[in-house]
C-alpha cells in the first residue's frame, strides 16, 4: 500500500504540491491527469525520493521512502539507504532513460546485480523473462539506439520490474512516442494492471487512462480536486477546473 500523505513541496517561491493526499492498495490502478504544470510529475517524483518533500510524508508498506522516524520527526536517510529503499518504487520515465552503452539485456540485470540483490546468472535468466514478457526476448542483444522508441520503452518497463517494485508509477509513458507506437506500449502496461500489478500512472491518453485505471486523480495547481472512478470524474467531474480541462482533452 502507497500511502502520500499532506504532501507539500515548493521550488524556491513555487508552490507546487499543496497537501496532497493519496493512498493507493495493492493491485490498485490510479490514474493521474491534470493541466501541464500541475504536478504530476513532481508528486511521482516524491514518491519515489527523486524530490525531498517539505511536509508530508510517503510510505510504502509502512516504511517512509527516502526518510526514517527518530524522536518523532523525519530525517533524511543518507544515500546508500536511499537507493536501497527506492527500488520498493519503480519510475518509467517519457523518455526511456536506458544506459546508451548497455544492451537491452544488460540495462536489465544492471541494478539488481549493481544492487547485490542476486547472482549475474540468475540475473540474466530473470531479465531474459521480463524480456518475454514485453515481447523483446529476440532483443535482448540490441543497444538503445538499435531499437525504436516503443521497443526502448518496453526495455525500460522490464528494467523497472527487474527490482520487484512493490509499486510502478508510469510518467506519461507514451507521450514521446510515434502514435504507431503508442499501442504496444500500451499493451504491456495493460497486462501488468490486469496481472495485478500495483501502477500509478500519469498520461494524457484520456482513453487509456480511463480503460485501466480503478481511480482516477484530477490534480491542479498542486492539489487533487477529484478523485473516484473514471466514470465519476471524467463523466461527472464536480470541480469547474476539472470540467475545462476535460472538455479539451476528451
Ligand atoms: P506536465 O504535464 O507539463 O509534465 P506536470 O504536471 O508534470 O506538468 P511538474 O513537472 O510537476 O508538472 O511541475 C510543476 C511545477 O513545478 C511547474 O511550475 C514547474 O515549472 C515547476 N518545477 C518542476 N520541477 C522544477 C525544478 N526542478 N525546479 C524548479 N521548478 C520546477
Ligand atoms: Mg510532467
Amino acid at each position: 500500500q502507497v500511502v502520500v500523505e499532506n504532501v507539500w513541496k515548493s521550488y524556491g517561491q513555487t508552490l507546487v504540491l499543496r497537501g496532497v493526499s493519496l493512498t493507493v492498495d495493492p493491485g490498485e490502478v490510479v490514474g493521474i491527469i491534470g493541466p501541464s504544470g500541475s504536478g504530476k510529475s513532481t508528486l511521482l517524483r516524491t514518491i519515489n525520493h527523486l524530490e525531498t518533500v517539505d511536509r508530508g510524508s510517503v510510505t510504502v508498506d509502512g516504511t517512509y521512502i527516502g526518510y526514517e522516524r527518530k524522536g518523532g520527526r523525519l530525517h533524511e536517510l543518507p544515500e546508500r539507504d536511499v537507493l536501497k529503499r527506492r527500488t520498493e518504487v519503480g519510475l518509467v520515465f517519457q523518455n526511456f532513460n536506458l544506459f546508451p552503452h548497455l544492451t537491452a539485456l544488460q540495462n536489465v540485470t544492471e541494478a539488481p546485480v549493481d544492487l547485490g540483490r542476486v547472482a549475474k546468472t540468475q540475473a540474466r535468466i530473470e531479465a531474459l523473462q521480463l524480456l518475454e514478457r514485453v515481447g523483446l526476448a529476440d532483443h535482448a542483444g540490441h543497444y538503445p539506439r538499435q531499437l525504436s522508441g516503443g521497443e526502448q520503452q518496453r526495455v525500460a518497463i522490464a528494467r523497472a520490474l527487474a527490482l520487484h517494485p512493490k509499486v510502478l508509477l508510469f510518467d506519461e509513458p507514451t507521450s514521446a512516442l510515434d502514435p504507431e507506437l503508442v499501442g504496444e506500449v500500451e499493451d504491456v502496461i495493460r497486462d501488468l494492471a490486469h496481472e495485478g500489478t500495483t501502477l500509478i500512472i500519469v498520461t494524457h491518453e484520456i482513453g487509456f487512462v480511463r480503460e485501466i485505471s480503478d481511480r482516477i486523480v484530477f490534480l491542479d495547481h498542486g492539489e487533487v480536486l477529484e478523485e473516484g472512478t473514471p466514470e465519476q470524474v471524467l463523466d461527472h467531474p464536480r470541480h469547474h477546473r476539472a470540467q475545462e480541462f476535460i472538455a479539451k482533452v476528451r
